[in-house]
């Protein structure tokens, strides 16, 4: 919106936009930098996807991976990120997430954020997802921002529009929609965008990615793409918008009924991928976001993952990815004494089921994976397992969309870049909704890990 005189209702230092985790990791950092805060949330709570979230977050070489054993560092975490984003990520901005990542950790930890497992996941050459419990996490960063005594957090408060003095000019505040009222809100020093992605919005997705189409949806209810849409109407430049991607594992009732925790892995435990002809279909090591695809090619785009008591065995207690139990006591993971009562009650051939687990156990024990290749659990690491001890459980499994992981061009600084590659004056970017960082796929936990770390570059960015 291009105006020559506005007149504002309130004004802050920094105006952050949207209360998930980059919105209030940029509100608390611009604070400690002694700026007044004002964030909006269009929701009634703080939280969007990141209190939905596995809880999962990518740091190298921290004390957690030490007491386990787990080798990890700088050159692993950039190597991993990049090979995961397929080289098509920005350098820069993979350089500035291994920068401060350990600093990330270490603030979360003082803060007072709990971490309770390692975990090997998707991308990962060794185990580096630090486990935590969304809803916590969440609950706490809301906390610590009130506890700066410098942010306001307004519920109900939807940005609809950015507003600055003229083209060209510098964004000085926004459009609001405050319990339903019109207001213009004057940001004295920078605006941050952290409005998350756009999942929600089929529109949108369907224009980018309309191959997307057949994946559940689960993610933040507020996750309409407003924060896209505000910057791109200002001449943002957009990134990684083609590499729209669901997330394997989702079960295909996700949301259909209350509850959460809808995804599991239990691939990077073992367990193997069948088709509805009850035919694997993939090297069940890559990243979840290319098993994604993987299975939209796949009859009625769907999957079972199959595992023995084994892998059960390797349920976790507290990583939601790896809650077979939990999974198995709210019947959404069926279970059978045998091979073939899992076949009937999964509607899958009985013979073709055994003979796919017989060929695949045959591989682990050859060493080589003759079908599509399959070295470890996880690109490459872990040893794999053979499938031979009932009880016998199924997963069935799809895409979903959980999250868009593309958005508007941001330089390391988080300032938004236009599309002829000059920053928007006085406009950053963190969290879902900036683009560039993941490239074609994601690593596990690096969405939440840039939300922190971006997060924060973006608030002390604004503030200053
Ligand atoms: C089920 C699930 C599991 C996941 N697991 C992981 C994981 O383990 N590890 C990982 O790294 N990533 C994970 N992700 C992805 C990750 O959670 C998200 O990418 C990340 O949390 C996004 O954080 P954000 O702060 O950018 O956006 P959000 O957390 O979505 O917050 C954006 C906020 O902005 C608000 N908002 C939107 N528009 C406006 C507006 N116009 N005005 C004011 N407010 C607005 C929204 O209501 C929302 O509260 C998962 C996602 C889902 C859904």
């Amino acid at each position: 919106m291009s105006i020559k005189s506005i007149v504002y209702d309130d004004s802050a230092d920094v105006l952050v936009i949207g209360g998930g985790l980059a919105g209030l990791c940029a509100a608390i950092e611009a604070a400690n930098t002694g700026a007044q805060v004002t964030l909006l949330e269009k929701r009634g709570e703080c939280g969007g996807s990141s209190v939905l979230s596995g809880g999962l977050l990518a740091f190298a070489g921290t004390d957690l991976q030490q007491a386990a054993g787990i080798r990890d560092s700088d050159a692993q975490l950039y190597d991993d990120l990049r090979r995961a984003g397929q080289e098509q990520n920005d350098a820069a901005l993979v350089r500035t997430y291994v920068a401060h990542q350990r600093a990330a950790y270490d603030w979360l930890k003082k803060l007072g954020v709990v971490f309770t497992s390692v975990e090997l996941a998707a991308g990962h050459s060794v185990p580096r997802a630090h486990s935590l419990r969304s809803q916590d996490f969440l609950a706490l960063m809301e906390q610590r921002a009130r506890d700066t005594g410098r942010v306001k957090i307004v519920f109900d408060a939807a940005a609809e529009r950015l507003l600055r003095a003229g083209d060209g000019a510098r964004v000085e505040g926004v459009v609001a929609q405050i319990g339903g009222k019109a207001a213009n809100l004057h940001a004295r020093r920078g605006v941050v965008l952290a409005a998350g992605g756009f999942a929600r919005n089929a529109e949108m997705v369907n224009l980018f990615a309309p191959h997307q189409a057949k994946c559940v949806v689960y993610c933040g209810e507020g996750c309409d793409g407003d924060g896209v849409r505000m910057a791109w109407a200002l001449g943002a430049g957009l990134r990684d918008v083609v590499h729209i991607k669901g997330t394997f594992g989702f079960h295909p009732d996700t949301g259909k009924t209350p509850g959460r925790d809808w995804s599991k892995h239990s691939v990077y435990r073992g367990a193997i991928l069948v088709n509805k002809r009850a035919q694997r279909y993939v090297d069940e090591s890559k990243s979840y976001k290319l098993l994604g695809d993987a299975v939209l090619q796949q009859p009625d785009a769907l999957a079972y993952q199959i595992f023995d008591q084994g892998v059960m065995d390797t349920s976790s207690d507290t990583a939601p990815l790896f809650k077979f139990k939990e999974a198995l006591a709210l019947g959404r993971l069926w279970s059978a004494p045998t091979l073939d009562a899992l076949a009937q009650c999964t509607g899958l051939d009985a013979a073709t089921l055994t003979a796919t687990v017989a060929r695949y156990n045959g591989f682990v024990r050859a060493g080589h994976d003759d079908d599509f290749g399959r070295t470890g659990l996880s690109s490459g690491y872990g040893k794999l397992v053979e499938l031979t001890r009932g009880p016998w459980y199924a997963y069935p499994s799809t895409s979903g969309l959980i999250a868009t992981y593309c958005g508007v061009t941001v330089d390391a600084e988080t300032r938004v870049i236009d599309v002829f590659g000059h920053p928007i004056a006085g406009l950053f970017a963190a969290g879902e909704m900036a683009g560039g960082f993941h490239g074609v796929a994601y690593m596990t936990g690096s969405s939440l890990g840039k939300c922190v770390i971006f997060g924060r570059v973006a608030g002390r960015n604004a503030a200053t």
